[in-house]
């Protein structure tokens, strides 16, 4: 049976694209793959959704989307020019493989945590996405990221965790060696949203937003040298490395959201900024 319809619209599919590839092509920077940040440029006044659903766009046209470290969906990407103009591009991050890690020492109180801990971790937890859901008009993110110590890095993205030979969720962090009192700096302009001192499993923590749902999270920091509400210039030092709450030794773990997507920091490290 020949469907007529079907053969319609792959034509008028097939026209469409050639259509939008004549346009301006799409300003994208960073990595379409699982983890990714993906920073994008396009004319001010452009409305921008993927798979349908707005994105912030900056009145400069600076907008952000990232993956997940599981991401396998296909994102259709449609921005709408403001003399109508349309653009779309079909973007499917690319698979990733994990390493593996096993962590001993760990104590028995934070392996096998008592019903007051379950409770404060779980208010912890809560603090921390309620900062995460924030969408600020800042657009720090668009200027790229430095590494916010010098250390060695002892802890990857999206690592498997075994701790004390028990399979616990994966690492979302990037760790970095250090000693207690390592000055760390700000990768990225932006405001302070939380710090807490001493939460359960992540101690002295510390939430940037770089704008449009972007943050960086600092954990097992020993001290706070800002307070929330104080904006901070990239590079600016701003805590101090510890080893608060479950570390096994003084460490910097660095972590990227894309609001409550978990991106790869090591990834944003190599944006470079679209001018
Ligand atoms: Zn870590």
């Amino acid at each position: 049976m020949f469907n007529f319809t079907l053969l319609t619209k792959a034509l008028i599919l097939t026209s469409l694209t050639i259509m939008a590839s004549t346009h301006a092509e799409i300003l994208l920077t960073g990595e379409i793959k699982q983890g990714g940040l993906v920073v994008g440029k396009t004319q001010s006044g452009s409305t921008v959704t993927l798979n349908n659903e707005s994105l912030t766009v900056s009145k400069h046209g600076d907008y952000v989307f990232g993956f997940g470290r599981d991401d396998n969906k296909q994102y259709k990407l449609v921005i709408t020019q403001p003399n109508g103009e349309i653009e779309q591009r079909i973007i499917t991050p690319k698979k990733r493989s994990y390493k593996e890690q096993r962590i001993e020492g760990i104590a028995k109180n934070i392996m096998q945590p008592n019903p007051k801990a379950v409770a404060r971790s779980k208010k912890d937890s809560s603090q921390i996405k309620a900062a995460r859901k924030i969408s600020s008009d800042l657009t720090s993110f668009s200027n790229g990221f430095i590494a916010p110590i010098e250390g060695i890095i002892t802890g990857v993205y999206g690592s498997r965790r075994i701790y004390n030979g028990v399979k616990k969720r994966p690492h979302f962090g990037l760790d970095y060696a250090g000693k207690t009192g390592d000055p760390v700096k700000a990768p990225a302009s932006g405001e302070i949203l939380l710090f807490v001192p001493d939460m359960f499993y992540s101690g002295g923590t510390m939430i940037i937003d770089h704008g449009q749902g972007v943050t960086s999270t600092f954990l097992h920091l020993s001290k706070a040298y800002v307070k929330v509400g104080d904006k901070v210039d990239q590079g600016q030092v701003i805590a101090a490395v510890g080893q608060s709450g479950r570390a096994t030794g003084p460490h910097l773990d660095w972590r990227i959201n894309w609001f409550n997507t978990k991106i790869d920091p090591a990834f944003v490290l190599k944006i470079m900024p679209i001018h």
